[in-house]
C-alpha cells in the first residue's frame, strides 16, 4: 500500500469587510515618551486621546495606524 498526496489549487479571494470596522491607534513619538492610545474602534476617540496627551505633556507629534478587516473566501 502506498500513500500519495494529492495537491490541487483552490482559488480564494480576499476582500475588505466593512462590518469589521476600522481600528485606529496613536503613538506619541516625542523622545523618551512611549505613550500609546491603545486600539480604538472610533478614530475620533484616538484624536481625543492625542489632544489630551498634548494638553498634559506638550508632546505634539504622533504616529497613527489605521487597520481594517479582510475576509478570505473560497471561490466556488
Ligand atoms: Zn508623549
Amino acid at each position: 500500500m502506498t500513500a500519495e498526496a494529492v495537491y490541487r489549487f483552490v482559488p480564494h479571494t480576499i476582500q475588505h469587510v466593512p462590518e469589521g470596522g476600522i481600528v485606529c491607534e496613536a503613538f506619541c513619538v516625542a523622545h523618551g515618551c512611549d505613550a500609546e492610545s491603545g486600539p480604538q474602534g472610533d478614530p475620533d476617540a484616538t484624536l481625543d486621546w492625542c489632544l489630551r496627551h498634548t494638553g498634559r505633556t506638550g508632546h505634539d507629534l504622533f504616529r497613527r495606524a489605521f487597520s481594517d478587516h479582510a475576509r478570505v473566501t473560497r471561490d466556488s
